[in-house]
């Protein structure tokens, strides 16, 4: 696998030639069990209500990205390509093959979101790194790769364009107003209450004004914070609060779809020694962490597949009405 730079859009593309069949899958849960034993564990937490352990983290059975070596970026003519240096790993959310986010107890959600941010910290003392990327893809519609509840971490040695495109967003915004602009959407959403799902304690969840699909919810702290890991770590009581709104979110999320996508946007790695730092000299006051949802509904799934231009025909106002009504 390499990576290669797309000219136009800077961004970059994971590319190789596939070479044969992948591996059959696998007749037990490989993330289960004595299975589980097997599995090149990077990280674990201890368990919770009786169980040996409660998350942990092993190396993707089919990584993408290898932590050996140097990116040894290079052009060619006006091409940029590098190596896929990095690391990707699975994130095992619990040791029970059916205890999903939402249907475990908060703390066993929140040893979870304690495992995602000691896997950042510890990506992010790699400076060839430049990111940290959580995701979960869940459901067929999403490309929902094990059966076992599970997220994926890749950590790249580029920052991949959407993340691009919010610090750059965030870092204009502040120069021009030395205001954060999720902090100030979060103000405006508080005041006008009608696109905000829920609040609990420090953490927000709110339909966004201009969604790229309907019932997108993001889920972000109240108080400013680039750095989920900073959150994570520094202030350990609140985590159970997020845990719980993550849990509710994705209860109603369940209801109107079956299928979702489900990324982490925190801070890119300040301790990566490039020119792009003094980019991001503002880092720490203009951007903010937050967790994006983006539902799959099957019947309306072809109106954003080809995606020139969003499409929602549902009002974030409409949305956040329909999962404020569901019944937890
Ligand atoms: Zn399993
Ligand atoms: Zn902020
Ligand atoms: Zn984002």
């Amino acid at each position: 696998m390499e990576l290669r730079k797309d000219p136009i859009t800077r961004s970059w593309v994971i590319i190789g030639d596939d070479v044969g069949e992948p591996p059959p899958r696998p007749q037990a849960c490989q993330f289960c069990g004595v299975a589980a034993e097997s599995a090149q564990v990077v990280a674990t937490l201890p368990g919770v209500g009786g169980n040996p352990w409660s998350a942990r983290s092993v190396v993707h059975p089919q990584a993408l990205y290898h932590v050996e070596g140097d990116a040894a970026r290079r052009g060619e003519g006006l091409y940029d390509r590098m190596r896929a240096v990095g690391a990707h790993e699975v994130l095992v959310e619990n040791p029970r093959h059916d205890g999903h986010i939402w249907n475990v107890a908060d703390n066993e959600v929140e040893q979870f979101l304690r495992l995602i941010a000691l896997r950042i910290q510890d990506l992010k003392r790699d400076p060839r790194l430049k990111y940290v990327s959580i995701f979960k893809n869940h459901g067929e519609g999403a490309g929902q790769e094990f059966d076992h509840p599970t997220s994926q971490l890749t950590a790249t040695t580029f920052v991949p364009r959407r993340v691009l495109y919010e610090l750059r967003a965030g870092r204009d915004y502040f120069q021009s107003k030395e205001r954060c602009v999720f902090c100030d959407i979060i103000a405006q959403e508080e005041r006008q209450n009608v696109r905000v799902l829920e609040m609990r304690g420090e953490y927000i969840a709110l339909c966004p004004y201009a969604p790229r699909v309907p019932y997108e919810t993001w889920i972000l702290p109240r108080t400013h914070e680039a750095a989920f890991e900073s959150t994570a770590t520094s202030r350990v009581s609140n985590m159970t609060d997020l845990a719980a709104l993550l849990r509710r979110t994705l209860q109603r999320i369940l209801t109107v779809a079956a299928a979702f996508h489900l990324v982490l946007h925190t801070s890119p790695n300040s301790q990566h020694p490039s020119e792009a730092l003094g980019y991001w000299q503002t880092l720490a006051d203009d951007y903010h962490w937050h967790i994006e949802i983006l539902p799959i509904l099957e019947a309306k799934a072809k109106s954003y597949t080809f995606k020139e231009t969003y499409y929602s025909p549902l009002t974030s106002e409409t949305a956040v009405k329909r999962l404020r009504e569901v019944k937890l």
